[in-house]
């Protein structure tokens, strides 16, 4: 994206029709430029090309292999601007393709759809295209294609086959491209070639394996005369995979993530393929911690004696993607904290001070003033804070859920909350103006007084409610009008969380997001949310929902510390949490929303971790509420659909009602409960997706809530959006609320 976001603004005015292509393709070369020069400056000996994109490398992929669906209209030739973008957010007459999680990071990919009559075919050169435009800087570089197995992995198959195409069938027909590419690349001065195949972490059956071994052995002869290096990322590599990949004909580097796959690590010990390069990748691509350059450098002494000096290349963990551009542009950031960091342009100086150490040639000064700066990260005040450490250390083994079950609680919540049947609610924010916008920067910028901000987030709050009440909706939301983010929010309140000025991380094409960096125990000093959950609930006579991010939320959208485990952030965060929920409670909210939009995106890659996570994850979230009492009703609310193979843990966090991410995939959620999964709480699938513009109907929705009703007793059904409407206009939510409400009106007539 740019160390300020430079390509995220190039785009979405080139998007707005407000600068040419030119523009476009100007900001884009220049920032090719600068990464290059930067990291030759450095002294990176292998940098790579084709890493750039205008909006995801999977995309390039679909566009170097001219796998267009049919629906975009591309008529062949050299895929241009026009096709690309349409495949990415969609044109006027038909919708984006599918976009999803890049493994376990908060990248979104374009997700190819694949089926038995794509004709495959050489339709973007980018990849030869930037090998040349390095090369004429004076920069010889190393292409990146994503592997041709990944690619056909990370597919879908096509409408109409999704049950009984094989996607590894069309490997035969995408390596003639892959095989086109090659030679160009070697035509045009490569010496060097990456392929990038990530899948080989996750747990694959011998069948997908052999298909790397077909694929290579394939494409041998066209590489032969080129180095070629298999990178893999993001975890261990098992054991199996392992062997795959040391057989493979034609390789002869493979490239390891040693931060995440330190088991990898044994496995290199006792079997690394003799006379292969080993690109060991001790830096930390996911995070923004700085190396401890010491303990790595005894790590890569090690690696040295196993594969050779001069087969040892020092490498990052991954692609540096995932993290933050340039520590240079915190001006903000505390010195002490700040000598902690290390963004993508340090984590380039780390490699070659390690390679310079490992050549003989050591930066004292730079190691040293490294280590002096890991000590202060060990020994500072600012990270320990004794009474945390130990509440937090006292809850692991130990259980924590609310004393009565679910039925009984919710019997007792129905006699002081008196809702109807299908009641109404939504999930929280709305629509966030301009003019709301601008009230928060400038109060943040200290250009408005704290009463003039209180008077006008009072007002916005007021606005809401009254529209939620001649909705006539039944549990109400004070819109979240005083939040930027549902993360940030948060950890601007509690201590042990840092915040960048140009942090950003790119999350979906121009999309990207700032994560606060978790660098201490966390506490909260103050109540967060009671002033404001209070003040809504004094404008209205109807239930107030108070609105929480969860602590697994928080932790999977932040940089996490990495000097305690996971869980241990978590359950610290989780008793941050809990005070809130119980000050809430105190202050007469009795509905208190816990948001964990992101709990099933922190699953581990390897199915050997997810019950561990799921464990304490779910053990945090029932930390949050385990102390309220009967009364007092909890909601949580999750972002993602597809939670079928986790149910069961979503059922253990005990919360007593749930809404979630549905309108997308009706079928796909409601098929869980089809096939006889019991669930006791309240429940409110997504009736309509704000994603959308478009004003769902009052027969659409309630043609949807009867589906549901197929599946669920009508007493545990809620019906509520499916998201948060803080992206929405009110002309879109006013019309598509109302006939959100006659809906479950209409309904509750007939049942
Ligand atoms: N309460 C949040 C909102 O409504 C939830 C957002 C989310 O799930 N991503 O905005
Ligand atoms: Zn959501």
């Amino acid at each position: 994206m740019g160390p300020k976001r430079e390509l995220k603004f190039a785009l979405e005015s080139f998007w707005d029709k407000k600068s040419s292509a030119e523009d476009l393709e100007k900001v884009a070369a220049d920032l090719r430029t600068s990464i290059w020069k930067q990291m030759a400056g450095a002294g990176i000996k292998y940098i790579p090309s084709n890493t750039f994109s205008y909006y995801d490398q999977v995309l390039d992929t679909t566009a170097m292999l001219g796998a267009v669906p049919p629906r975009y209209g591309w008529n062949g030739g050299e895929i241009g601007f026009d096709v690309y973008f349409s495949m990415a957010r969609g044109n006027a007459s038909v919708p984006a393709m599918e976009m999803t999680k890049w493994f376990d990071t908060n990248y979104h990919f374009i997700v190819p759809e694949l089926g038995p009559d794509v004709h495959f075919s050489y339709a973007s050169h980018k990849a030869v295209t930037e090998y040349k435009e390095a090369k004429a800087l004076g920069v010889d570089t190393v292409p990146v294609l994503v592997g041709p197995v990944s690619y056909l992995l990370l597919s879908k198959p096509a409408k109409g086959v999704e049950k009984t195409f094989s996607l590894l069938s069309l490997l035969g027909k995408i390596l003639p491209v892959y095989k086109e590419v090659i030679s160009e690349l070697k035509a045009a001065g490569a010496s060097w070639i990456q392929f990038d195949e990530p899948t080989l972490v996750m747990d694959l059956d011998s069948h997908k394996l052999q298909a790397f071994t077909d694929a290579y052995s394939e494409l041998e002869s066209t590489l032969s005369g080129l180095n070629v290096l298999i990178e893999t990322y993001f975890a261990d590599v098992p054991a199996e995979a392992f062997k795959t990949l040391a057989s493979l004909k034609g390789v002869t580097a493979y490239g390891f993530d040693l931060v995440r796959g330190t088991k990898t690590l044994d496995l290199i010990k006792s079997e690394f393929p003799k006379g292969k390069y080993l690109f060991a990748g001790v830096v930390d691509g996911r995070n923004i911690w700085a190396n401890d350059l010491a303990a790595s450098l005894s790590t890569l002494h090690e690696l040295e004696g196993i594969v050779g000096k001069d087969k040892l290349v020092v490498s990052t963990s991954c692609s540096l993607l995932h993290t933050a551009v340039d520590l240079i542009n915190e001006t903000k950031l505390d010195k002490e904290i700040k000598s902690w960091l290390a963004f993508a342009a340090q984590k380039i100086v780390e490699v070659n001070a390690l390679a310079k150490a490992l050549a003989g040639e050591k930066d004292e000064a730079f190691f040293s003033a490294n280590a002096a700066a890991q000590a202060s990260r060990k020994s500072s005040p600012r990270v320990t804070n004794e009474a945390v450490q130990k509440a937090a250390a006292a809850l692991r083994g130990s259980d924590h859920r609310r004393a009565t079950n679910v039925s009984a609680r919710l019997d007792a919540q129905q006699k002081k909350l008196n809702l109807p049947i299908l009641p109404t609610t939504t999930i929280g924010s709305f629509p966030q103006t301009i003019e709301l916008r601008r009230v928060r920067r400038e109060y943040k910028a200290k250009k408005i007084s704290e009463d003039d901000y209180i008077k006008a987030i009072k007002e916005e709050i007021n606005k809401v409610v009254k529209l939620q009440e001649e909705l006539d909706i039944d549990v109400l939301v004070h819109g979240e009008p005083e939040r930027n983010d549902m993360v940030e929010y948060f950890g601007e309140q509690l201590s042990g969380f840092a915040f960048t000025v140009n942090g950003w991380v790119q999350s979906y094409g121009s999309r990207c997001v700032k994560p606060p960096i978790i660098y201490g125990d966390v506490s909260r000093p103050n109540p967060m949310t009671v002033f404001w959950s209070s003040t809504a609930q004094s404008m209205t006579a109807r239930p107030m929902k108070g609105m929480l991010t969860g602590p697994v939320t928080i932790l999977n959208w932040s940089f996490v510390r990495n000097d305690q485990p996971r869980f241990e952030t978590c359950y610290q965060i989780a008793l941050a949490i809990k005070d809130e929920v119980e000050d809430l409670e105190k202050a007469g909210i009795n509905v208190i929303q816990i948001d964990e939009a992101a709990l099933r995106e922190g699953l581990p890659l390897r199915k050997s971790e997810q019950a561990f996570y799921l464990d304490w994850a779910v053990h945090s979230f029932r930390i949050t509420n385990c102390g309220v009492q009967d009364t007092t009703q909890i909601h949580t609310h999750m972002c993602y659909s597809n939670f079928n193979d986790i149910i069961h843990s979503i059922i253990d966090m005990d919360a007593d009602v749930i809404t979630i991410e549905n309108s997308r995939s009706d079928e796909k959620l409601l098929s869980v409960f089809r096939e006889g999964v019991k669930y006791g709480a309240g429940i409110g699938p997504g009736v309509y997706d704000i994603h959308s513009p478009r004003i769902p109907s009052t027969e659409e929705i309630a043609d949807r809530i009867n589906k549901m009703l197929a599946v669920l007793e009508k007493n545990i059904l809620w019906v509520n959006p499916d998201c948060g409407l803080k992206t929405r206009k009110y002309s879109e939510v006013k019309p598509a609320l109302n006939n959100m409400v006659a809906a479950a009106k209409l309904l509750r007539t007939q049942l």
